[in-house]
């Protein structure tokens, strides 16, 4: 952080009146995550409210930990027990406070400071951006894709008095929202990347994105973009003046006008500057998306005066950028965090941050290279010795020359290595066993190396599961309810094909309430994985009480005879077991009807070991609106059935009966809870809000051989691919075992390779797929093929052989093995 604060300052920057005790240290970092407290004498917790949890839940934790600095929301209660031993900030918006703070953060910084927005490319230009500059400067970024409302303010707090520019993106999502990002971020120099002309749900036309996007250079000394962009820079010249403006064009008549000369797949960038100087640069791609990234690259180092020699040393070394940090399935049943992206203490940071979020295992492991950036290593390294001691590792292998520093900080057991071959001659995949292996370094130490030893072999087909996005989805719903209301996530049948245990975590962490199965086996699992919401089963059977019992799963109790069992079995062994009741109200599937209420009333009484967790009834049309008023009954009837049995009870379960649909369709009757489904895996069923979820999953093969075959040659079993004028045929490693539809067959499904459709050709196999590749000339065997995904959604793919995309999703079998990244 750049300044610390006083008691007295943190009081008049955000308007507070303090309670409790005061203090006399500095504070020196903010925290709104009890998990990342690294000096809790010098911390500034602040309490936020949103679809995650309420930060003021961990308050006492955190005193206990020695956090004596809180900000908080005016109607938390404090105990006297608590206004002992801290201070309180009670503000109206803890989150605007936040932002206050870090607005007076930035006002300490006076070096020059990048703000990145745009539709594409603001990520990778932030980072390629900042290696090109760390050739001649200390730079501080904002780590991964933090351009948010609470994204930056932390960004921010992460710059050092050391820092000699810092680049900072922002992203918004609706009207309104840049005021609160522009006042915290304040760029001197701005990039304005490109607009995307997708409908957003928060904004109601083009124009009205670009106005509100622009907002952030409203003070901005300096506004790089690019003309070409007709759309943009229409608007942009009539609100920016002249004098700020730097455009850039492949026509003439720009600030720079700039040509592209393919080299055997790198690019010659050559700039034509309005004084006719001119400047040429060699990059390693020749793609026009990156093309048109770096150039806003190289504008930018050139207005900040960086020296050519640096930045073209700078754009030799520049990869396309792959921000994930991915969760792959590890040697051992260990599990491998891969960052092999990651260049700075950032980064680092998230990557910890992620670690400490997954599940319980063995040990943790953290594989680490030297960081990359330029500045005081002193301080630097320092820091990263503080964030292993915080984050509880239990052994690291350090690579390079510069991580030998933090030696006296590692735990027992650690290593350090000259280079990344000494580490691969001792790194015997057999050590590892049941742990959590973060594997993070610079991109010249090629860890790729690392990760492929310890990774479980994967065959050609994975399915890729997007966190961000499921966050994404989770909030969308979470915006759909009242406060308050909670949520049960539908994990059932492998969470929609997405892997249970992982997404259970996951959303354990992002504060869901509760979990469903199906059958008991399911919720043992996920407890032997270390997964602590409440688990319903759906389906529980007689012959699993044991283990409901064990593991304090909630059987879904549906018949009066199923009662009096769980009951006998109960008072048998002493023991309280919660249950809850379906009551039928049109599915017809399992449940108690009207008529079963008489008979279950005296049951009741007679099993009070039976605590009833809740009440629901399921809805068998939320999607269609022709079954409106068929839904609208069944919730009616559902209410009046639970409060005849409720009448019964001293004490109140909890109701519920949206699944997916129903959350956008009936919001009068969210009732207590809802049941998220198939919308939280990015599929919504109505079609109201198609472009409002993010897509969750892609699965992905590889093409094993590729084959040139005559006119008059057929394809597959019963000879069903015919190619009359022969073609080009590439074989795919999946098949219908993998859970490819052999409904696909023929013609019926396609894939995307390079982006271009290849069509199903003949028959699907058991484990191997042949397509079309007559129209794809530069395909090589080995590339990927997306079978769905952004450019292929589920519900086309459903509908080309008339199925549901919950079929398509909880098909893929468990031989795929599925991979998790942040993006
Ligand atoms: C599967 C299921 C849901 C979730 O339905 P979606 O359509 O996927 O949202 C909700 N309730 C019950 C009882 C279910 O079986």
């Amino acid at each position: 952080m750049l300044a610390q604060l006083s008691f007295d300052q943190v009081a008049e920057l955000t308007g507070a009146k303090p309670l409790g005790k005061k203090f006399d240290f500095l504070i020196t970092q903010i925290s709104i995550d009890s998990r990342q407290v690294i000096h809790p004498e010098q911390t500034l917790f602040v309490a936020l409210r949103g679809a995650k949890a309420d930060g003021a839940t961990f308050i006492a934790q955190l005193i206990e930990e020695g956090i004596q600095a809180f900000l908080v929301h005016p109607d938390l209660e404090i105990p006297k027990e608590w206004a002992e031993k801290a201070a309180f900030f009670p503000v109206n918006d803890t989150r605007e406070a936040l932002q206050k703070l870090a607005a007076f953060q930035r006002s300490q910084f006076s070096k020059p400071l990048v703000g990145i927005t745009g539709s594409n490319g603001k990520t990778i230009i932030k980072e390629w951006l900042g290696q090109v500059l760390s050739q001649s400067y200390a730079v501080a970024k904002s780590p991964k894709s933090y351009n948010s409302q609470v994204g930056v303010p932390l960004s921010i707090f992460g710059i050092q008095p050391y820092h000699q520019v810092a680049i900072l993106e922002a992203g918004i999502s609706r009207v309104g929202e840049m005021d609160a990002l522009k006042g915290m971020i304040q760029p001197n120099l701005g990039i304005f990347t490109n607009i995307g002309s997708a409908h957003e749900e928060g904004f109601s036309s083009q124009e009205e994105k670009i106005l509100e996007k622009l907002k952030l250079f409203e003070e901005t000394q300096l506004l790089i973009y690019c003309r070409d962009h007709s759309n943009l820079s229409t608007i942009l010249e009539t609100q920016i003046s002249e004098e700020k403006r730097i455009s850039w064009s492949l026509a003439p008549g720009a600030d720079f006008s700039v040509s592209y000369k393919n080299q055997e797949g790198k690019t010659r960038i050559i700039l034509l500057k309005n004084d006719l100087s001119t400047f040429t640069f060699l990059v390693p791609f020749s793609d026009k998306a990156s093309l048109e990234n770096v150039t806003h690259v190289i504008v930018a180092a050139l207005v900040l005066g960086q020296e050519l020699q640096a930045i073209q040393e700078g754009l030799e070394h520049l990869k396309p950028v792959d921000m994930r940090l991915t969760l792959k399935p590890g040697v051992n049943d260990s599990l491998i965090i891969d960052d092999t992206y990651n260049n700075d203490l950032a980064g680092l940071r998230v990557a910890l941050e992620f670690m400490s979020q997954q599940r319980p295992k063995k040990s943790k492991i953290l594989i680490l290279s030297d960081l990359l950036q330029q500045g005081t290593p002193e301080k630097v390294y320092a820091e990263v010795a503080e964030l292993i001691d915080s984050y509880h590792l239990d052994q690291i292998l350090g690579v390079g020359k510069e991580v030998v520093r933090l030696q006296n900080f590692f735990p027992d057991k650690s290593k350090v290595f000259d280079n990344t071959e000494e580490l691969l001659k001792e790194l015997d995949p057999e050590q590892f066993q049941n742990d959590l292996i973060l594997i993070t370094g610079a991109r010249s130490f090629a860890f790729e190396r690392v990760v492929n030893r310890l990774q479980q072999r994967i065959h050609g087909t994975t399915l890729e599961i997007n966190l961000n996005a499921l966050t994404h989805n989770f909030n969308f719903y979470k915006r759909q309810l009242r406060p308050g209301t909670k949520v049960m996530v539908m994990v059932k049948a492998f969470a929609y094909g997405g892997g249970a245990a992982e997404i259970a975590n996951h959303i354990q962490t992002m504060g869901a309430d509760y979990l469903a199965v199906a059958f008991s086996d399911e919720g043992v699992a996920l407890r032997k994985q270390g997964i602590r919401l409440p688990i319903m089963v759906l389906n529980p059977v007689e012959e699993s009480f044991d283990l409901i019992r064990e593991y304090a799963l909630e059987p879904v109790v549906f018949s009066l005879d199923f009662f009096k069992k769980i009951g006998q079995y109960a008072q048998n062994h002493q023991t309280q077991l919660s249950i809850h009741l379906d009551l039928d109200t049109g599915m017809h599937r399992l449940g108690f009807e009207a008529k079963h209420i008489s008979a279950l009333k005296p049951l009741l009484k007679e099993f009070p070991e039976l605590r009833i967790a809740s009440f629901y009834t399921h809805l068998v049309g939320a999607d269609e609106e022709i079954h409106h008023d068929f839904s609208i009954s069944q919730l009616n009837l559902f209410q009046e059935m639970k409060s005849q049995i409720e009448a019964e009870l001293d004490y109140k379960p909890l109701v519920h009966a949206l699944n997916s649909a129903g959350i956008v369709r009936f919001p009068d009757y969210q009732m207590d809870m809802v049941r998220l489904g198939i919308g939280l895996y990015g599929v919504e069923v109505t079609g109201k809000f198609d472009s409002s979820l993010r897509p969750v999953s892609t699965l992905k093969t590889t093409i094993s051989q590729i084959k040139d075959l005559p006119p008059g040659a057929t394809v597959g079993y019963s000879r069903k691919g015919v190619l009359p004028n022969g073609g080009k045929i590439g074989t795919l490693a999946i098949g219908y075992a993998d859970g490819y539809d052999r409904r696909f067959s023929q013609g019926k499904g396609y894939v995307l390779i390079h982006g271009k459709k290849a069509p199903v050709i003949g028959n699907v196999c058991m484990d191997m797929t042949m397509v079309d590749l007559s129209e794809i000339p530069e395909v090589r065997e080995g590339d990927e093929a997306i079978i769905y995904g952004e450019q292929i959604s589920l519900k086309e793919l459903a509908d080309r052989i008339g199925t549901i995309p919950y079929e398509l999703l909880t098909n893929i079998s468990t031989r795929v093995k599925r991979v998790y990244y942040l993006d």
